[in-house]
């Protein structure tokens, strides 16, 4: 078939984008998408009733989200003030927190709120400032202004406190340097496992 009369097939019978080549993966990508961002909201709305609970965020990001989630309570409070068939159902909350849910990355040790890549320390220090998204292994939480800490990620702290409490027993006396670089990592860790502690009893 000649490309005009293939051309002219297409204008007639015009291919699904999904049967296109890459249409597939294209719609492949939209879903995981779609349901990354369902996840986020089902995340950030949890993370909003502990904040209702007094359980709250820590971390250097931690100020940022819980005036977030003061904004969203003040948003309902002025809509309910209007239509008292306003409540704060899930649905509704879901709905305000949309534009948050929209940027967070999942950390193995915390929650990334990638609002302002200029903000960003992991594209600081990959030398990436106009990333769109954090790169992969480049996370430091405990000194980034978008990173939160929240009592799921506990145990990654304290199982990080362990091993290097464990490591550092088995480095020799020679060893001084890289043995107070390693407690000054377990003392970081630490005071993050005590954050969490503190913001979530608050
Ligand atoms: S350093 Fe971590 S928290 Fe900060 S922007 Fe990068 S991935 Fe997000």
């Amino acid at each position: 078939m000649g490309a005009v009369h293939e051309a002219f097939r297409e204008f007639q019978y015009p291919t699904p984008p999904s049967a296109r080549p890459g249409g597939a993966q294209a719609k492949f990508l939209a879903e995981v998408n779609a349901e990354e961002a369902e996840r986020n909201k089902d995340l950030v709305l949890a993370e909003y009733r502990r904040y209702q609970q007094g359980e709250m965020p820590s971390g250097p990001g931690a100020r940022d989200l819980i005036s977030f989630f003061a904004s969203v309570d003040g948003k309902l409070a002025r809509a309910a003030a209007e239509d008292p068939t306003v409540v704060g159902s899930d649905q509704e909350v879901r709905a305000l927190l949309a534009e948050v849910a929209g940027v967070l990355h999942l950390g193995v040790a915390n929650y990334c709120w990638f609002i302002d890549p200029s903000k960003a320390l992991c594209l600081k220090l990959a030398g990436t400032p106009n990333a769109t998204k954090p790169p992969a292994g480049m996370c430091d939480s405990a000194r980034c202004p978008q990173a939160t800490h929240h009592p799921r990620h506990r145990p990654v702290w304290a199982e990080s406190v362990r091993t290097k409490q464990v490591f550092i027993g088995s480095i020799g006396r020679n060893h001084k340097t890289e043995k107070a670089r390693l407690q000054a990592d377990v003392d970081r860790d630490v005071k993050v496992l005590a954050s969490i502690d503190a913001a979530a009893a608050a």
